[in-house]
Protein backbone atom coordinates (compact mmCIF):
# COMPACT_ATOMS: atom_id res chain seq x y z
CA UNK A 1 0.00 0.00 0.00
CA UNK A 2 1.45 3.44 -0.88
CA UNK A 3 1.89 6.14 1.54
CA UNK A 4 -0.02 8.72 0.87
CA UNK A 5 1.81 12.56 1.09
CA UNK A 6 0.34 15.77 1.15
CA UNK A 7 2.39 18.77 0.38
CA UNK A 8 2.48 22.14 1.99
CA UNK A 9 1.49 23.66 -1.41
CA UNK A 10 -2.76 22.26 -0.39
CA UNK A 11 -5.24 24.43 1.03
CA UNK A 12 -5.87 24.24 4.89
CA UNK A 13 -9.48 22.07 4.15
CA UNK A 14 -7.39 19.59 2.49
CA UNK A 15 -4.98 19.05 4.99
CA UNK A 16 -7.63 19.33 7.95
CA UNK A 17 -9.68 16.04 6.11
CA UNK A 18 -6.40 14.02 4.65
CA UNK A 19 -3.17 14.93 7.07
CA UNK A 20 -2.39 12.69 9.67
CA UNK A 21 -5.16 10.26 7.56
CA UNK A 22 -3.99 6.62 5.65
CA UNK A 23 -4.84 3.54 4.73
CA UNK A 24 -4.57 1.26 7.38
CA UNK A 25 -2.28 -1.50 6.42
CA UNK A 26 -3.78 -4.41 8.18
CA UNK A 27 -7.22 -4.17 7.31
CA UNK A 28 -7.33 -1.80 4.34
CA UNK A 29 -9.55 0.75 6.19
CA UNK A 30 -9.25 4.26 4.98
CA UNK A 31 -9.67 5.39 8.29
CA UNK A 32 -6.84 4.63 11.06
CA UNK A 33 -8.02 2.77 13.68
CA UNK A 34 -7.53 3.62 17.59
CA UNK A 35 -4.48 1.39 19.03
CA UNK A 36 -5.50 0.55 22.52
CA UNK A 37 -2.10 -0.89 23.26
CA UNK A 38 0.27 0.32 26.45
CA UNK A 39 3.29 -1.41 24.81
CA UNK A 40 4.56 -2.15 21.11
CA UNK A 41 6.28 -5.18 19.77
CA UNK A 42 10.24 -5.33 20.65
CA UNK A 43 13.02 -5.52 17.48
CA UNK A 44 15.08 -8.37 17.49
CA UNK A 45 17.22 -7.19 19.88
CA UNK A 46 15.99 -4.52 22.27
CA UNK A 47 19.16 -4.17 24.75
CA UNK A 48 19.80 -1.41 21.88
CA UNK A 49 16.92 0.53 22.54
CA UNK A 50 16.91 4.02 25.02
CA UNK A 51 14.13 3.69 27.29
CA UNK A 52 13.62 7.18 27.47
CA UNK A 53 13.80 8.54 23.68
CA UNK A 54 10.88 8.68 21.92
CA UNK A 55 9.22 9.34 18.60
CA UNK A 56 10.25 7.48 15.50
CA UNK A 57 8.48 3.00 16.03
CA UNK A 58 6.27 3.22 19.14
CA UNK A 59 7.40 1.00 22.09
CA UNK A 60 5.34 2.33 24.96
CA UNK A 61 2.59 4.61 24.97
CA UNK A 62 4.18 7.40 27.21
CA UNK A 63 6.75 7.66 24.81
CA UNK A 64 4.48 7.98 21.92
CA UNK A 65 1.78 5.49 20.26
CA UNK A 66 -0.05 5.28 16.67
CA UNK A 67 -2.99 7.67 17.36
CA UNK A 68 -0.80 10.24 19.02
CA UNK A 69 1.86 9.97 15.98
CA UNK A 70 -1.15 10.63 13.76
CA UNK A 71 -2.39 13.31 15.41
CA UNK A 72 0.60 15.47 15.72
CA UNK A 73 1.00 14.73 11.62
CA UNK A 74 -2.22 16.41 11.61
CA UNK A 75 -1.57 18.99 13.68
CA UNK A 76 2.36 19.92 12.21
CA UNK A 77 0.55 20.87 8.79
CA UNK A 78 -2.30 22.88 9.89
CA UNK A 79 -0.28 25.24 12.00
CA UNK A 80 2.32 24.86 9.40
CA UNK A 81 5.49 23.43 11.65
CA UNK A 82 8.14 21.12 11.48
CA UNK A 83 7.05 18.94 14.43
CA UNK A 84 4.76 18.70 17.35
CA UNK A 85 4.09 17.36 20.54
CA UNK A 86 0.45 16.53 21.51
CA UNK A 87 -0.30 15.89 25.36
CA UNK A 88 -3.06 15.30 27.63
CA UNK A 89 -4.04 18.42 27.75
CA UNK A 90 -3.73 22.24 27.53
CA UNK A 91 -1.97 22.95 30.41
CA UNK A 92 0.69 20.05 30.68
CA UNK A 93 1.79 21.32 27.01
CA UNK A 94 1.96 24.87 28.89
CA UNK A 95 4.00 23.83 32.02
CA UNK A 96 6.37 21.09 29.87
CA UNK A 97 7.19 23.68 27.50
CA UNK A 98 7.86 25.75 30.72
CA UNK A 99 9.75 22.89 32.28
CA UNK A 100 11.63 21.90 29.26
CA UNK A 101 12.93 24.76 28.21
CA UNK A 102 13.39 27.01 31.59
CA UNK A 103 16.01 26.32 34.04
CA UNK A 104 17.07 27.88 37.61
CA UNK A 105 18.37 31.16 37.02
CA UNK A 106 16.60 31.87 33.73
CA UNK A 107 14.15 34.28 33.08
CA UNK A 108 11.00 34.78 31.08
CA UNK A 109 8.83 37.75 29.89
CA UNK A 110 4.92 36.61 30.17
CA UNK A 111 1.61 38.13 29.13
CA UNK A 112 -0.48 39.59 32.09
CA UNK A 113 -3.56 38.18 30.35
CA UNK A 114 -3.38 34.50 30.47
CA UNK A 115 -5.32 31.22 30.95
CA UNK A 116 -5.04 30.94 35.21
CA UNK A 117 -2.79 28.10 35.17
CA UNK A 118 -0.28 30.38 33.18
CA UNK A 119 -0.07 33.20 35.59
CA UNK A 120 -0.04 30.38 38.47
CA UNK A 121 3.29 28.47 37.49
CA UNK A 122 5.13 31.55 35.91
CA UNK A 123 4.11 33.87 39.30
CA UNK A 124 4.43 31.60 41.82
CA UNK A 125 5.38 27.78 41.21
CA UNK A 126 8.31 28.32 38.95
CA UNK A 127 10.02 30.66 40.56
CA UNK A 128 9.26 29.04 44.16
CA UNK A 129 10.38 25.60 43.22
CA UNK A 130 13.05 26.07 40.36
CA UNK A 131 14.40 29.37 40.74
CA UNK A 132 12.81 30.80 37.56
CA UNK A 133 13.32 34.86 37.18
CA UNK A 134 9.59 35.78 35.76
CA UNK A 135 8.12 39.69 34.51
CA UNK A 136 4.60 39.70 34.21
CA UNK A 137 4.09 42.36 31.04
CA UNK A 138 1.55 44.30 29.32
CA UNK A 139 2.38 42.47 26.12
CA UNK A 140 0.07 44.87 23.88
CA UNK A 141 2.92 47.28 24.45
CA UNK A 142 5.96 46.13 22.67
CA UNK A 143 7.75 48.78 24.74
CA UNK A 144 7.28 47.48 27.69
CA UNK A 145 8.77 44.12 26.51
CA UNK A 146 11.74 45.61 25.35
CA UNK A 147 12.23 47.18 28.86
CA UNK A 148 11.52 43.57 30.68
CA UNK A 149 14.15 41.73 28.55
CA UNK A 150 17.23 40.94 30.75
CA UNK A 151 20.69 39.09 30.10
CA UNK A 152 19.23 35.92 31.33
CA UNK A 153 15.78 35.91 29.25
CA UNK A 154 15.09 32.94 27.54
CA UNK A 155 11.45 32.73 26.80
CA UNK A 156 8.68 35.74 25.98
CA UNK A 157 4.90 34.07 26.16
CA UNK A 158 2.24 35.84 24.95
CA UNK A 159 -1.27 34.85 24.68
CA UNK A 160 -3.29 36.37 21.67
CA UNK A 161 -6.14 37.10 22.29
CA UNK A 162 -5.95 36.75 26.04
CA UNK A 163 -7.86 34.87 28.00
CA UNK A 164 -10.15 36.19 29.14
CA UNK A 165 -9.96 39.76 28.08
CA UNK A 166 -9.34 39.35 24.40
CA UNK A 167 -5.82 41.60 24.72
CA UNK A 168 -4.27 41.04 21.10
CA UNK A 169 -0.48 40.83 21.06
CA UNK A 170 1.71 41.75 18.04
CA UNK A 171 3.44 38.58 17.14
CA UNK A 172 5.03 39.43 14.38
CA UNK A 173 6.64 42.34 16.15
CA UNK A 174 7.36 40.53 19.31
CA UNK A 175 9.10 38.05 17.37
CA UNK A 176 11.08 40.27 15.35
CA UNK A 177 12.37 41.49 19.39
CA UNK A 178 12.77 38.38 21.20
CA UNK A 179 15.21 37.25 18.10
CA UNK A 180 17.05 40.37 18.14
CA UNK A 181 17.54 39.21 21.44
CA UNK A 182 18.55 35.75 21.13
CA UNK A 183 14.86 35.00 22.80
CA UNK A 184 12.56 32.44 22.27
CA UNK A 185 8.86 33.60 21.63
CA UNK A 186 6.34 30.97 22.16
CA UNK A 187 2.69 32.05 21.89
CA UNK A 188 -0.75 30.00 23.46
CA UNK A 189 -3.30 29.71 20.14
CA UNK A 190 -6.44 28.60 21.62
CA UNK A 191 -8.53 31.16 21.30
CA UNK A 192 -7.92 31.52 17.10
CA UNK A 193 -7.10 27.97 16.24
CA UNK A 194 -4.73 27.76 13.37
CA UNK A 195 -8.03 28.27 11.34
CA UNK A 196 -7.46 31.99 12.38
CA UNK A 197 -4.09 32.80 13.05
CA UNK A 198 -0.89 31.14 12.61
CA UNK A 199 1.91 32.47 14.80
CA UNK A 200 4.38 30.56 13.12
CA UNK A 201 4.42 32.07 9.99
CA UNK A 202 4.27 35.33 11.74
CA UNK A 203 7.91 34.28 13.29
CA UNK A 204 6.91 32.66 16.79
CA UNK A 205 8.89 29.66 17.44
CA UNK A 206 6.74 27.67 19.11
CA UNK A 207 2.77 27.62 19.01
CA UNK A 208 0.37 25.88 21.97
CA UNK A 209 -3.00 24.47 21.33
CA UNK A 210 -5.63 23.75 24.26
CA UNK A 211 -7.03 20.74 22.02
CA UNK A 212 -9.82 20.48 23.89
CA UNK A 213 -11.04 23.54 22.97
CA UNK A 214 -11.43 24.60 18.98
CA UNK A 215 -9.64 21.77 17.61
CA UNK A 216 -11.31 18.89 19.03
CA UNK A 217 -14.82 21.42 19.05
CA UNK A 218 -16.96 19.42 20.53
CA UNK A 219 -16.84 19.19 24.32
CA UNK A 220 -15.83 15.64 24.78
CA UNK A 221 -11.99 15.36 25.25
CA UNK A 222 -8.89 17.30 26.75
CA UNK A 223 -5.45 17.63 24.88
CA UNK A 224 -2.57 19.64 24.85
CA UNK A 225 0.36 20.17 22.00
CA UNK A 226 3.00 22.36 21.04
CA UNK A 227 4.28 22.36 17.53
CA UNK A 228 7.29 23.85 16.39
CA UNK A 229 11.19 23.29 15.44
CA UNK A 230 12.30 19.86 15.32
CA UNK A 231 14.85 20.16 18.29
CA UNK A 232 12.55 22.32 20.32
CA UNK A 233 10.01 20.13 20.32
CA UNK A 234 12.42 16.48 20.99
CA UNK A 235 13.43 18.58 24.20
CA UNK A 236 9.69 18.75 25.52
CA UNK A 237 8.81 15.37 24.49
CA UNK A 238 11.62 13.44 26.60
CA UNK A 239 11.34 15.84 29.40
CA UNK A 240 7.48 16.54 29.77
CA UNK A 241 6.18 13.31 27.95
CA UNK A 242 8.20 10.72 28.53
CA UNK A 243 9.70 11.46 32.05
CA UNK A 244 6.98 13.86 33.03
CA UNK A 245 4.29 11.63 31.72
CA UNK A 246 2.01 13.89 30.07
CA UNK A 247 0.33 11.51 28.03
CA UNK A 248 -2.70 11.63 26.09
CA UNK A 249 -4.78 8.43 25.69
CA UNK A 250 -4.63 7.17 22.22
CA UNK A 251 -8.59 7.08 22.19
CA UNK A 252 -8.97 11.03 22.93
CA UNK A 253 -6.25 11.32 20.32
CA UNK A 254 -8.41 9.67 18.40
CA UNK A 255 -11.95 11.31 19.31
CA UNK A 256 -9.50 15.30 18.46
CA UNK A 257 -7.96 14.13 15.08
CA UNK A 258 -12.05 13.01 14.63
CA UNK A 259 -12.85 16.39 15.57
CA UNK A 260 -10.32 18.62 14.23
CA UNK A 261 -11.70 17.22 10.51
CA UNK A 262 -14.26 20.57 10.48
CA UNK A 263 -11.77 22.66 12.22
CA UNK A 264 -12.25 25.21 9.37
CA UNK A 265 -16.12 24.52 8.64
CA UNK A 266 -17.51 25.23 12.36
CA UNK A 267 -13.92 27.95 13.09
CA UNK A 268 -16.19 29.84 10.11
CA UNK A 269 -19.38 29.51 11.78
CA UNK A 270 -17.51 30.75 15.13
CA UNK A 271 -15.74 33.85 13.67
CA UNK A 272 -19.66 35.10 12.10
CA UNK A 273 -21.96 34.22 14.84
CA UNK A 274 -19.39 35.42 17.64
CA UNK A 275 -18.73 39.38 15.02
CA UNK A 276 -22.63 39.12 14.62
CA UNK A 277 -23.25 39.12 18.62
CA UNK A 278 -20.64 41.36 19.43
CA UNK A 279 -22.21 43.82 17.01
CA UNK A 280 -25.72 42.78 18.19
CA UNK A 281 -24.68 43.89 22.18
CA UNK A 282 -22.59 46.96 21.45
CA UNK A 283 -25.62 48.30 20.64
CA UNK A 284 -27.24 47.61 23.98
CA UNK A 285 -27.83 50.36 26.21
CA UNK A 286 -28.17 47.15 28.96
CA UNK A 287 -24.39 46.42 28.17
CA UNK A 288 -21.87 47.91 29.91
CA UNK A 289 -19.24 46.99 27.68
CA UNK A 290 -18.30 44.27 24.61
CA UNK A 291 -14.74 43.13 24.21
CA UNK A 292 -13.97 41.54 21.00
CA UNK A 293 -11.51 41.74 18.57
CA UNK A 294 -13.41 42.07 15.96
CA UNK A 295 -14.75 45.35 16.53
CA UNK A 296 -13.43 48.45 15.58
CA UNK A 297 -13.66 49.67 19.44
CA UNK A 298 -11.50 47.30 20.50
CA UNK A 299 -7.95 48.52 21.33
CA UNK A 300 -6.19 45.71 19.38
CA UNK A 301 -8.38 45.72 16.20
CA UNK A 302 -5.98 46.90 13.62
CA UNK A 303 -3.33 44.34 14.90
CA UNK A 304 -5.59 41.21 15.35
CA UNK A 305 -6.65 42.83 11.87
CA UNK A 306 -3.12 41.91 10.66
CA UNK A 307 -2.66 38.90 12.30
CA UNK A 308 -5.87 36.87 12.38
CA UNK A 309 -7.03 35.43 9.29
CA UNK A 310 -11.01 34.61 8.22
CA UNK A 311 -12.62 36.65 11.37
CA UNK A 312 -11.30 37.09 15.09
CA UNK A 313 -12.40 33.94 17.05
CA UNK A 314 -15.48 32.74 18.56
CA UNK A 315 -14.86 34.13 22.30
CA UNK A 316 -15.71 37.93 23.29
CA UNK A 317 -16.13 39.58 27.29
CA UNK A 318 -19.11 41.58 27.96
CA UNK A 319 -20.57 42.92 30.75
CA UNK A 320 -23.90 44.41 31.85
CA UNK A 321 -25.29 47.81 33.40
CA UNK A 322 -25.76 46.03 36.68
CA UNK A 323 -24.91 44.22 40.05
CA UNK A 324 -23.31 41.20 40.75
CA UNK A 325 -26.59 39.56 41.01
CA UNK A 326 -28.48 40.71 38.03
CA UNK A 327 -25.58 39.41 35.83
CA UNK A 328 -26.45 35.85 37.80
CA UNK A 329 -30.40 36.16 36.70
CA UNK A 330 -29.50 37.00 33.29
CA UNK A 331 -27.66 33.92 32.75
CA UNK A 332 -30.30 32.03 34.56
CA UNK A 333 -32.90 33.45 31.86
CA UNK A 334 -30.66 32.15 28.87
CA UNK A 335 -32.06 29.27 27.75
CA UNK A 336 -29.71 28.14 24.86
CA UNK A 337 -26.77 29.01 26.09
CA UNK A 338 -25.06 27.16 28.95
CA UNK A 339 -23.52 28.13 31.73
CA UNK A 340 -20.21 26.42 31.89
CA UNK A 341 -16.54 26.74 31.87
CA UNK A 342 -13.94 25.76 28.71
CA UNK A 343 -14.79 27.34 24.93
CA UNK A 344 -14.51 26.19 21.45
CA UNK A 345 -17.49 23.63 22.05
CA UNK A 346 -20.00 23.31 19.26
CA UNK A 347 -22.44 24.77 21.64
CA UNK A 348 -22.45 27.93 23.60
CA UNK A 349 -20.88 28.58 26.40
CA UNK A 350 -21.51 31.40 29.21
CA UNK A 351 -19.39 31.89 32.66
CA UNK A 352 -19.79 34.23 35.10
CA UNK A 353 -16.25 36.53 36.06
CA UNK A 354 -17.23 38.17 38.96
CA UNK A 355 -15.54 40.97 41.42
CA UNK A 356 -13.27 38.76 43.12
CA UNK A 357 -11.07 37.28 40.32
CA UNK A 358 -7.03 37.82 42.11
CA UNK A 359 -6.06 39.08 38.39
CA UNK A 360 -8.61 41.54 38.43
CA UNK A 361 -5.91 44.50 38.83
CA UNK A 362 -4.97 43.17 35.76
CA UNK A 363 -7.63 43.82 33.57
CA UNK A 364 -8.53 47.09 32.12
CA UNK A 365 -11.23 49.61 34.05
CA UNK A 366 -14.48 48.38 32.33
CA UNK A 367 -14.11 44.70 33.13
CA UNK A 368 -13.95 45.42 37.33
CA UNK A 369 -17.58 45.42 37.44
CA UNK A 370 -17.54 41.12 36.78
CA UNK A 371 -18.10 39.99 33.16
CA UNK A 372 -19.16 37.23 31.43
CA UNK A 373 -16.49 35.56 29.29
CA UNK A 374 -18.92 34.14 26.03
CA UNK A 375 -17.93 31.16 23.38
CA UNK A 376 -20.17 31.57 20.99
CA UNK A 377 -20.78 28.46 19.71
CA UNK A 378 -21.86 27.22 16.03
CA UNK A 379 -25.64 27.41 16.47
CA UNK A 380 -28.03 30.17 14.73
CA UNK A 381 -26.75 33.77 14.79
CA UNK A 382 -30.31 34.38 14.80
CA UNK A 383 -31.27 32.18 18.03
CA UNK A 384 -28.24 33.39 20.12
CA UNK A 385 -29.18 36.88 19.73
CA UNK A 386 -32.75 36.16 20.57
CA UNK A 387 -31.41 34.26 23.65
CA UNK A 388 -29.66 37.17 24.73
CA UNK A 389 -32.45 39.64 23.85
CA UNK A 390 -35.15 37.65 26.18
CA UNK A 391 -32.24 37.56 29.06
CA UNK A 392 -31.74 41.32 28.74
CA UNK A 393 -35.81 41.91 29.05
CA UNK A 394 -36.25 39.17 31.87
CA UNK A 395 -33.38 40.76 33.98
CA UNK A 396 -35.26 45.02 32.95
CA UNK A 397 -32.37 45.55 31.12
CA UNK A 398 -34.20 46.18 27.59
C1 LIG B 1 -8.35 26.20 28.22
C2 LIG B 1 -7.09 26.90 27.93
C3 LIG B 1 -5.86 26.35 28.29
C4 LIG B 1 -5.76 25.07 29.07
O1 LIG B 1 -6.15 23.98 28.34
P1 LIG B 1 -6.71 22.60 29.04
O2 LIG B 1 -6.87 21.73 27.88
O3 LIG B 1 -7.96 22.98 29.76
O4 LIG B 1 -5.64 22.16 29.99
C5 LIG B 1 -4.72 27.03 27.93
N1 LIG B 1 -4.78 28.21 27.29
C6 LIG B 1 -5.94 28.79 26.94
C7 LIG B 1 -5.93 30.10 26.24
C8 LIG B 1 -7.14 28.16 27.26
O5 LIG B 1 -8.30 28.75 26.93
Amino acid sequence: MTKRSYGNHLGFQTKAVHSGNDVDGETGAIRRPITMANSYALPDDPSELNWSSSGGKPIYTRNGGANQNYLQDKLKALEGGEDCVVLASGVVALSGLFFALLRSGDHIVFSNITYVAVYRLLKELHPEKYGVETSLVDTSDIEKIRAAIRPNTKLIHIETPGNPTTQISNIAAISKLAHENGVLLSVDNTFASPYTQRPLELGADLVIESLTKYINGHGDAMGGAVIGARLLIEKIRSDSMVNLGGTISPFNAWLIMRGAVTLPLRMREHNSNALAIAEYLEKKDGVRFVAYPGLESHKGHEVAKKQMMNGFGGVLSFGLNADHDTHNRFVSALQIITSAVSLGHDESLIVFLGENDERQYLYPEEFHGGFFRFSVGIENASDLIQDLDQALKAVGLD
